[in-house]
């Protein structure tokens, strides 16, 4: 058993979703790779991205799914959500209109994947300050009111993007281990 996989003592399955253009390619890139394409065609057709990590002494592979473009509701279909243990539901904090969305897609979301999947609201664009139209508060109000832990990233500035998937990560690996 000297192969590589032998050694990986988790894989969790993470799933990111929200309206288009809100930066969850860009994310993922950052989180990944610790990149960030000015062009983001390039990171189209990627369905997933994995990291590893160690937590606690086990080592954890972090398998994020992307959706590539199919980001109306009931486009994304139930096998991207199946055997996610986490997810990141993203708005773009400088579009109200994709955090009104969020609501449909936390309801995705629970018709879909796992009755005890771990979820993180997160606001990016944070670096567009000038351009705010969701307020902090309103979103923390939210997170609390449907359980969700919450966070402002930047994709751009990488800003809260390791801290937010680390919050996941670590929060699943408390439930699995
Ligand atoms: P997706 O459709 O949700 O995957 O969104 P993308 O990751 O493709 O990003 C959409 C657009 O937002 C692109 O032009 C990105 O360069 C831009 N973008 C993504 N994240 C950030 C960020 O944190 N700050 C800023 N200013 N722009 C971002
Ligand atoms: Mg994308």
């Amino acid at each position: 058993n000297g192969d590589f996989d032998s050694k990986i003592d988790y894989v969790f399955k993470v799933v990111l979703i929200g309206d288009s253009a809100v930066g969850k390619s860009q994310l993922l890139a950052r989180f990944s790779r610790n990149e960030f394409s000015v062009d983001s065609k390039s990171t189209i057709g990627v369905e997933f991205q994995t990291k590893t990590l160690v937590l606690d002494n086990k080592t954890v592979k972090a398998q994020i799914w992307d959706t590539a473009g199919q980001e109306r509701y009931r486009a994304v279909t139930s096998a991207y959500y199946r055997g996610a243990v986490g997810a990141m539901l993203v708005y773009d904090m400088t579009k109200r209109q994709t955090f009104d969305h969020i609501t449909g897609w936390l309801e995705e979301l629970r018709g879909h994947a796992n009755r005890n999947i771990m979820i993180i609201l997160i606001g990016n664009k944070c670096d567009l300050t000038s351009l705010r139209a969701v307020p902090t508060e309103d979103a923390q109000e939210f997170a609390e009111r449907e359980n969700l832990f919450f966070m402002e990233t930047s994709a751009l500035e990488a800003t809260n993007v390791e801290t937010a998937f680390q919050t996941v990560l670590k929060e699943i690996y408390r439930i699995v281990s």
